[in-house]
């Protein structure tokens, strides 16, 4: 399905300052929040949509490369919804704006409380990994340390203390919902609130687990293996599923979204999947030719240097360049020739060159006339246009 432009999914010029784009979005975020909408199954799809936009938009370092590039460029770069690719496992309904969604609706959008009744999907976890350009083409599994919420094992998430149960709400009777009315121009009517005591659960805790004074999570730090596959760049988020903060009650866990930064390399500049660099060479190879050995970025190439080279030619080495992130082959390596002229010459060397240019008398003269030559052509022309 070709994608809408984000600037038309928030319903913003191209001009748009970053607060009309943020007013845009939590304009049509609340109208379209599936909550919101929970007859029409189309709502869920455009405020992904709408998130993804808002993600890509709201960010002046996405924005401007989407500008450029637009949805062509799209790897996991933008927004939650485009890195099948990368993902260890498949996307949830919502991929990763759970929280987008706390930062801007916390406080004012409706009883927040209200929502947070049922199952509550545990948060994603950001971890940054920073890797040299040679592990970025070899690939990498790493062990990485993360802080998260885990379900409290003394009361299985419950809070309450083992031996005890949650007793029935005193306040909603376990319902967890509380009548009353209400008088507007319509005429006095029933409402239905959450249970301000039990948020709605219908039960309430009185003797709290002390492991986790009654929360049902506890902070722990684990170990999670992560497999990078060769040929990623910065930029690149990879998901590692179900590794986030426990859910609560009963919800599923969040992920672990690894973004990757690869260092600059002291050699190669990458473009793409391919790998530039310089390699000096003398003289006397650029003049008579010669085979060389270059660092490739996975080991050492010969490249062959043929006679009469200018400095400033570029060699390719097919297929040594970066492997491809999607297992698409590999990118080529650019070595560009820089010809070194000696500086510190001895008599010896002077003299031969000496001789070098003796030899080179005649066709310095002719490329001297040559030149002349098209110094008259050009004034002729000036001559007869006047
Ligand atoms: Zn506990
Ligand atoms: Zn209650």
């Amino acid at each position: 399905m070709p994608k809408r432009d984000y600037y038309d999914v928030l319903g913003v010029d191209r001009n748009a300052s970053q607060d009309d784009i943020k007013k845009a979005f939590r304009k049509l975020a609340r109208k379209y929040h599936p909550d919101m909408n929970r007859d029409d199954p189309s709502a869920e799809e455009k405020f992904k949509d709408i998130n993804e936009a808002y993600e890509v938009l709201s960010d002046p370092d996405k924005r401007s490369q989407y500008d450029r590039l637009g949805h062509t460029a799209q790897g996991s770069a933008w927004g939650s919804g485009g890195s099948e690719a990368y993902d260890f496992g498949g996307f949830g309904p919502f991929g990763s704006f759970d929280s987008i969604f706390d930062v801007f609706f916390g406080g004012g959008f409706g009883d927040p409380r209200a929502a947070r009744t049922g199952p509550e999907r545990g948060r994603d976890i950001r971890y940054d990994l920073e890797m040299t350009l040679e592990e970025a083409a070899a690939g990498l599994e790493r062990e990485i340390p993360i802080r998260r919420l885990e379900t409290c094992d003394t009361c299985n998430g419950t809070g309450a203390k083992p031996g005890t149960k949650p007793t029935t709400c005193p306040v909603c009777g376990g319902t967890g919902r509380i009548s009353g009315t209400r008088s507007t121009i319509f005429g006095t009517g029933t409402v239905s609130t959450t249970c301000s005591k039990c948020l709605g659960k219908g039960t309430v805790i009185t003797d709290p687990c002390g492991s986790c004074q009654g929360r049902g999570r506890i902070p722990k730090t684990r170990k999670i293996k992560v497999k990078i596959p060769p040929g990623v760049d910065s930029g690149i988020r990879m998901r590692v599923e179900g590794e986030g903060e426990a859910g609560v009650r009963g919800g599923p866990p969040g992920d672990v979204y690894v973004y990757i930064t690869v260092k600059p390399h002291p050699v190669f500049t990458r473009r793409g999947n391919d790998l530039l660099c310089e390699e000096p060479i003398s003289i006397y190879q650029a003049t008579l030719g010669d085979e060389i050995e270059v660092a490739s970025i996975d080991g050492k190439s010969s490249l062959r240097i043929p006679e009469g080279t200018q400095t400033g030619t570029s060699f390719r080495l097919r297929g040594k360049g970066m492997p491809d992130v999607r297992g698409r082959g590999r990118g080529d390596q650019y070595v560009r020739v820089k010809v070194i002229i000696p500086t510190r010459l001895s008599e010896k060397e002077k003299e031969l060159f000496m001789e070098l240019a003796k030899t080179h008398g005649e066709d310095r003269s002719a490329s001297k006339s040559e030149s002349k030559n098209l110094f008259e052509k050009i004034k002729d022309a000036w001559e007869k246009r006047a």
